[in-house]
């Protein structure tokens, strides 16, 4: 029989229970020392992996300090500090945009609510999300592809889109814990939960996990 909405929640508070017993030090695996490091930051790490983000970040956050500094960033040396997080054109052109836009519009800050945060240039849902959480203590589901793949395997959702994704989650994960949450996802899926081969042998939610549509 199909698992109902209080059930899944029920389930989803003992994944929590073991999550937090198994990472309860889990954190945004990004550097960063303020609100627009962790927005640029996020921003290198789309189709890149967090440790090559923070290979790049020491020197791009020695060189460009202020939102001004993006702003005013001349492309082609911008460019060549974050080339190896790939798709650095792209990311080049929305991070001075960004820039821009920060000075324009939010006088240099990082503005603090989902609405303004999207309204930046290469910002979405999850950068902004973990904005929000990370440097402003305002709860919300992050959802990377990793994440998405997570909540599937564990039956939290059926849906591949992440701003669905996000909603399912956001009815079963109790406010105060979504953001933390999401790290401990993070942590799990690299520890237990790989893409490619999982480990549900030694998985410690092994026992309340469906493992949807993985081959055992
Ligand atoms: S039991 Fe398997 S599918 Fe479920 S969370 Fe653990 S490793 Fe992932």
């Amino acid at each position: 029989m199909a698992e109902n909405l209080t059930q899944k929640k029920a389930r989803a508070l003992e994944v929590i229970k073991i999550f937090s017993a198994e990472y309860g030090d889990a954190d945004c695996t990004l550097d960063y020392q303020d609100p627009l490091q962790l927005l640029i930051a996020t921003q290198l790490a789309a189709q890149c992996t967090d440790a090559r983000v923070n290979l790049v970040t020491p020197a791009l956050f020695e060189k460009y300090k202020t939102a001004r500094d993006f702003a005013e960033a001349d492309e082609a040396e911008l460019s060549a500090l974050i080339r190896s997080t790939g798709f650095y054109r792209n990311k080049t052109k929305n991070i001075i945009a960004c820039g821009k836009k920060l000075v324009a519009d939010f006088d240099s800050e990082v503005p603090k609510t989902m609405e303004e945060l999207l309204s930046l240039p290469g910002v979405g849902r999850k950068t902004a999300n973990l904005v929000l959480g990370d440097c402003f203590g305002i709860p919300g589901i992050v959802v990377d592809t990793h994440a998405g793949r997570l909540a599937r395997r564990m039956g939290f959702t059926k849906n591949t889109d992440p701003y669905k994704v996000e909603l399912d989650l956001l009815k079963i994960i109790p406010t105060e814990q979504q953001s933390m949450f999401c790290h401990q996802l993070v942590f799990h899926g690299r520890k237990y939960c790989d893409a490619r081969r999982p480990q549900c042998g030694e998985c410690p939610v092994r026992d309340i996990c469906p493992k949807v549509d993985v081959k055992l």
